[in-house]
């Protein structure tokens, strides 16, 4: 009997040793819906339903936006290093909504189609394929990540409003239908706005008829020039913005997610108006943990069509630095912090990922690509867990990988580990360093030649001469595996 039951107690001790061996670990997010740092819990163990708001596909997605998805790579990689599976979708707005929150003004869709004479269809086709190569460039994994067309999921919007309609969620004015924000109790719960719901309304442009400033469009019966219209119970129209979101993830992900991720410009009104349409329906919790990225603002000043103060990704690459260095500017900053860009700081980021690269590829050389845990390691993944605290993460990679303290296996170990968490090309840094031959100017070309010479012929005063004439030239010179390797100098 004892017998029996000691070989019990062992072959529960045994599989409880199985399961945290497989059981993902603990992860720490600050969620916005409560406003405090959870531990991570799926709904299904091991499974990670992750939804993040795409672009409209009207134009090249700026470098904010980029923020947006660098920060939505970072959690998905830091759940997958913790042993989760995460399904993802990212939708592609190729319906024009309204520039701005408001259910008037100008259609971003024709405004795009019109600025390139051509159709919404084309607009969205072109931007759609850019914004794939931006995310690729950006070296976030698009094989894994579903990018649904809300042009796909008419049927499916025009579903979810009817059934708002019949629950008596919505009503009809002139102009479209409505969601009666007042008809759901817990509208504005995200971000803490329930007391300033007014406010949120008040920014919206009224129109007639509407019961509440913060009543939202569903359905928008269409006008006689609009190019995207579709057939519908309540007539020809198109579809409004916020339901896209709620009737995608419904399809394609169900009632109920683990995580929703965005720009913070979207808490107020796009999520909150999301929630009520999905929790109205379902009467479940829609989305367990709400994630935001703070802004990226161009110096002090907000990015803004009025300031034209974009910059996209191609401007970055077009000036010789490689699309990673943006990569690593944005994770130098914690994601809800606010960051500022600058040319500079770019350069600086360009010149830090450089030398990072190329202590990488000494280590893969002393280490022979073999690793080993450490201390340093379990230091990197416990702040990567804590809410993604990627300085920090760089900090204890720095510190780690020059410090005579860890053995070339351990620094392997840990730059594994990095990459995983922050996909920098950390493991397998490009060859050709972040200038490419047609972008090195003449005169440095000449100096490099000049440099090569003296290296052959072993004069490595000069050759160490005419490297300090390329550095204060705004260039470095390293040599790496395959010949020297050119970036910009950090400024
Ligand atoms: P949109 O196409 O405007 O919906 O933007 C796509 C994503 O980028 C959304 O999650 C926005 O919240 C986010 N976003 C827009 N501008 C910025 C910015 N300047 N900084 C960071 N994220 C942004
Ligand atoms: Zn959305």
């Amino acid at each position: 009997m004892i017998k029996n039951h000691m070989s019990l107690l062992a072959r529960i001790f045994d599989k409880r040793k199985d399961e945290s061996i497989t059981r993902p670990s603990r992860v720490f997010f600050v969620n916005t819906l409560s406003g405090n740092k959870e531990l991570f819990v799926p709904q299904k163990p091991g499974l990670v339903l992750f939804y993040s708001c795409g672009p409209t596909v009207y134009g090249p997605a700026h470098i904010g936006n980029l923020r947006s998805y660098v920060f939505s790579d970072t959690i998905a990689r830091t759940l997958i290093a913790a042993g989760y599976r995460v399904q993802r979708v990212i939708n592609i707005t190729d319906v024009g909504h309204m520039v701005g929150d408001g259910d008037r003004g100008e259609d971003k869709m024709a405004v795009g189609a019109a600025r390139e004479h051509t159709t919404p269809e084309e607009i969205a086709t072109r931007y759609t394929k850019l914004f794939i190569e931006n995310l690729d460039d950006l070296n976030i994994d698009t094989t894994d990540i579903h990018f649904p067309r809300a042009t796909e999921y008419i049927k499916e919007q025009i579903a979810l409003a009817k059934t708002l309609e019949e629950k008596g969620f919505a009503y009809l004015l002139a102009d479209g239908l409505y969601f009666d924000t007042q008809k759901f109790s817990g509208y504005g719960k995200l971000g803490g706005l329930s007391g300033v719901r007014l406010e949120a309304g008040k920014r919206v442009e009224m129109v007639k008829g509407k019961r509440h400033p913060a009543d939202f469009v569903l359905w928008r019966n269409a006008k006689p020039n609009d190019l995207q219209q579709w057939d519908s119970p309540w007539g020809r129209g198109n579809p409004g913005w916020h339901i896209e979101c709620s009737a995608m993830i419904r399809s394609l992900l169900g009632q109920e997610i683990d995580i929703h991720s965005g720009g913070e410009d979207h808490i107020a009104i796009h999520h909150n108006n999301e929630i009520a349409q999905s929790e109205a329906v379902s009467g479940r919790t829609f989305v367990h943990y709400w994630m935001h990225n703070a802004f990226l603002t161009m110096g002090s000043e907000k990015i803004s069509k009025s300031l034209g103060n974009f910059v996209y990704l191609s401007e970055v690459i077009e000036k010789g630095f490689h699309p990673l260095s943006l990569r690593y500017f944005f994770l130098q900053a914690h994601y809800r912090t606010p960051l500022s860009f600058s040319w500079d700081a770019i350069a600086g980021a360009s010149g830090a990922l450089n030398r990072l690269w190329n202590i990488s590829r000494e280590i893969a050389e002393e280490s022979k690509r073999t690793s080993a845990p450490s201390e340093a390691r379990d230091r990197f993944l416990a702040v990567m867990r804590d809410d993604l605290a990627t300085p920090q993460a760089l900090g204890i990679l720095w510190d780690s990988i020059k410090s005579e303290e860890y053995s070339p296996e351990e620094k392997w170990g840990l730059l594994e580990d990095a990459e995983a968490h922050l996909g920098l090309k950390l493991t397998a840094p490009p060859g050709t360093g972040t200038l490419r031959e047609a972008d090195i100017p003449t005169d440095i070309k000449d100096m490099l030649s000049l440099r090569e010479v003296a290296r052959v012929s072993k004069d490595f005063k000069e050759a160490d001469r005419i490297r300090g004439d390329i550095e204060r030239s705004g260039y470095r010179v390293d040599d790496g595996p395959d010949g020297p390797v050119v970036t910009r100098a950090t400024l």
